[in-house]
């Protein structure tokens, strides 16, 4: 009898874009193998280091990561980071040109791991983070294990989060929540600590848009409505003739929005509070000594923005009539804020400013060398929508959307794409969208490599980059060899890794879910040699 060679698969991350793809394509390809390297020695992305820590429902979907991982036909290759020239001291390092001779397709789906900047003076003062490191912090990611943010300095008048998505919600949330109902998650414990010394007691949510662009849904704005003694400041609608008109989601945020939360009056001992601001853009945050000084050097104190104009998107003289633009755009979902050559500024005293203002991917040390595109204006990889990698960038009209499978737009022709490299998640689509819209996507590629497959013709070409389909044993022994520091961490590993933290959270006996790891040597010093 004649065997035949499996079809090998390779996806580049284990966040749920990794997963959802990976289930997918098992599902529907029964012999199929699939490796996936993540370069830390914990699964999950963002699930672990970007979901809230007292969203624990949100984490559920690791119990379906968790099916897949069961499989025989799945290997997890942790602790492992592709691209040749990455600085990753711990860990090891497979090269991409590895992967590509020895697996039929590769799924490209490695997040996005920076932030996006302002670009203004004073950024780089103390007391300025952005939303990645500082949420990355409480949620034990190893990069900023050791960012030890003092959130105990004195109330200088507020903090700051600029940006006006549910991370921005989920950091003022963070914030603001009790210490003991914190100890019951999984919080890092330096987290909890600095938290519980808070004084972070009074936040304004600035956005650039107006309230009915905002980015945050409901759901995470009542959040902050049920935090027990946190009053949330009333914001008042400029123009409330054109209320009803909204489309109903939006009217209900918007009713939220503008009632604010009832507390009793206290005025003795005022409420931590949340305050929305929005059409203001941050122009330069300065620090300013005092005397006498209450505040560290090159500590942010104050934070300057302007008042920004919104305009339709579509229309491309908009008169310079900023006020009557205000107004007549006001209620336009799809209006985009800029700042007019003057705009009106307004500055608040602060300690402590959170910029939220978007994630970003980039591209793998090697895809310039190895001929891969990469969209570094919008930080993804040029695909054909569905998630196949093009072969060059091309403008973003000339992709059919992913809403809309090319097959359907007989009309549109399909630029180029490479063989047997796909995409899937933040990396494909851009940093945005929850777990449920990363899963669709994630299915989409899944199903476009099926495709492929059935007529397969587009795989790795032999020769070019020699498929040979041996997978990881043979990248390991090409990769790995003579690195004897690179502990490879299998699924095995990880459960051991995963049964040390929750025993760790259950030692601290306020019913913590789970104590993580902080550091890279920590999470592999449970596995010993
Ligand atoms: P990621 O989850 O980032 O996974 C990418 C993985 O690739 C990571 O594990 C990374 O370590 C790994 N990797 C990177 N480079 C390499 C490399 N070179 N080699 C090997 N591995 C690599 N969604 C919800 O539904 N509910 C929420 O409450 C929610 N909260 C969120 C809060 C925050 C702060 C953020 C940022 C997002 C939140 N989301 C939430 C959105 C959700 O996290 C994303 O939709 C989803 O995680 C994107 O999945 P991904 O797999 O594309 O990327």
């Amino acid at each position: 009898s004649t065997t035949v060679e499996p079809f090998r698969l390779a996806i580049i991350g284990s966040g749920p874009a990794g997963f959802y793809t990976a289930y997918r394509f098992m599902k529907n390809n029964e012999h199929a193998k699939v490796d996936m390297y993540e370069s830390l020695p914990v699964p999950y992305g963002l699930v672990r280091f970007g979901v809230a820590p007292d969203h624990a429902e949100v984490k559920n979907c690791r119990e379906k990561f968790e099916e897949v991982a069961a499989s025989p036909d799945f290997t997890f290759i942790g602790n492992v980071t592709v691209g040749a020239s990455s600085d990753h001291p711990d860990g090891a390092t497979v090269p991409l040109s590895s992967i590509l001779r020895h697996y039929h397709a590769v799924v490209f789906s490695y997040g996005s791991s920076e932030d996006r900047k302002l670009g203004i003076p004073g950024e780089e003062l103390k007391g300025v983070f952005s939303a990645r490191e500082f949420v990355g912090w409480y949620n034990g990611l190893p990069e900023y294990a050791d960012l030890n943010p003092d959130l105990s300095l004195g109330a200088h008048g507020d903090t700051l989060i600029i940006g006006n998505g549910n991370v921005a919600m989920d950091v003022a949330r963070i914030l603001l929540k009790s210490p003991e109902e914190l100890a019951r998650t999984d919080i890092a414990a330096h987290a909890l600590d600095a938290l519980s010394k808070s004084k972070t007691h009074n936040i304004r949510i600035i956005g650039r848009r107006g309230p009915i662009q905002a980015a945050f849904t409901t759901k995470e704005l009542r959040a902050l409505y049920k935090l027990p003694g946190v009053e949330v400041r009333p914001y008042e609608l400029e123009h409330p003739t054109a209320y009803d008109a909204l489309p109903p989601p939006i009217k209900r945020r918007t009713e939220l929005l503008s009632k604010g939360s009832s507390l009793p009056p206290n005025p003795s001992n005022p409420y931590p509070s949340v305050t929305f601001d929005f059409c203001l853009s941050p122009l330069e945050f300065d620090h300013k000594p005092e005397q006498p000084s209450s505040t560290p050097p090159n500590w942010v104190t104050s934070a300057t923005f302007g008042k920004t104009v919104l305009q339709n998107p579509n229309q491309h003289h908009p008169s310079t009539d900023y006020e009557t633009n205000n107004h007549r755009e006001y209620y336009n979902q799809k209006a985009t804020a800029r700042l007019p050559p003057q705009p009106k500024t307004v500055t608040f005293n602060t300690r402590y400013v959170f910029k939220s203002i978007g994630y970003k991917s980039t591209p793998l040390p090697e895809f310039s060398l190895l001929g891969i595109p990469f969209n570094t204006s919008t930080g993804v990889i040029p695909n054909d929508g569905i998630g196949r990698v093009l072969t060059k960038l091309h403008r973003p009209h000339q992709l059919p959307s992913s809403s809309h499978p090319a097959h359907h737009q007989p009309h549109i022709e399909l630029p180029h794409h490479f063989k047997g490299l796909y995409c899937s998640g933040w990396v494909k689509r851009g940093p945005q969208g929850v777990i449920a819209e990363t899963m669709m996507d994630a299915f989409t590629t899944a199903d476009a490599i099926t495709e492929d497959l059935t007529k397969r013709e587009k795989f790795l070409p032999e020769g070019e980059w020699g498929q040979d389909g041996k997978g990881w044993e043979a990248v390991k022994a090409e990769a790995l060899k003579g690195n004897s520091n690179a502990r490879v961490v299998s699924w095995e590993d990880w459960k051991a890794i995963d049964r040390a933290e929750i025993e760790r959270g259950q030692k601290a006996g306020t019913g913590k879910e789970r104590e993580k790891f902080v550091r890279r040597e920590d999470m592999l010093a449970v596995l010993g040699d």
